[in-house]
């Protein structure tokens, strides 16, 4: 058992997965960035599977509610929610925690649009919502080879969290 007075770790780790059906007809959202294609991601909210991972994954780092319980599928409130709003409370309660984002790192798998020509704007977008530099935030993007997942969207995403010196003084970064 720690000795000092503040027995919060220093570091904590978060990890989350999310899937998400394409379907026609709706527009495509991951990483909070609309992308050009014939399908986008049905299900909870806006179906934005990368933010729902990293959410979960910030959740889970503080061993907080997940997303399901914080904001439920059932609730009509949540139909067609910009995921954002997701992502926003979970860093509110590392914040309120005592912490703050290191870095985070994720894999999306799916089969098409190709994600390529798209991470650097994703990353970047994900950087300002989690408030740290791009190069904190990791992409890789996967087909789902031998999986005969051709019409599902899949996100994994790790986090690591720091601990504020001093949580009082803390500011809410944007
Ligand atoms: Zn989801």
């Amino acid at each position: 058992m720690p000795t000092t007075r503040d027995q919060r770790p220093t570091t904590r780790i978060g990890y989350g997965f999310d899937s998400h059906e394409f379907r026609r007809g709706i527009p495509l959202k991951i990483g909070g960035i609309t992308l050009a294609h014939d399908k986008g991601l049905g299900g909870h909210s806006d179906g934005d599977v990368l933010l729902h991972a990293i959410t979960d994954a910030l959740l889970g780092a503080v061993a907080a509610p997940d997303i399901g319980a914080l904001f439920p599928p059932s609730d009509p409130k949540w139909k067609g929610a910009d995921s954002v709003v997701f992502l926003r409370e979970a860093l509110k309660r590392v914040r309120d925690a005592g912490y703050l984002v290191a870095n985070m790192d994720a894999s999306l798998i799916l089969a098409a649009p190709k994600i390529g020509p798209h991470a650097a704007t994703i990353r970047v977008r994900v950087a300002q919502l989690l408030g740290v530099h791009a190069d904190c935030v990791g992409l890789k993007a996967k087909t789902p080879e031998g999986l005969n997942l051709e019409n599902a969207a899949i996100a994994h995403a790790v986090v690591l969290l720091e601990k504020l010196a001093n949580p009082k003084k803390t500011r809410k970064n944007k």
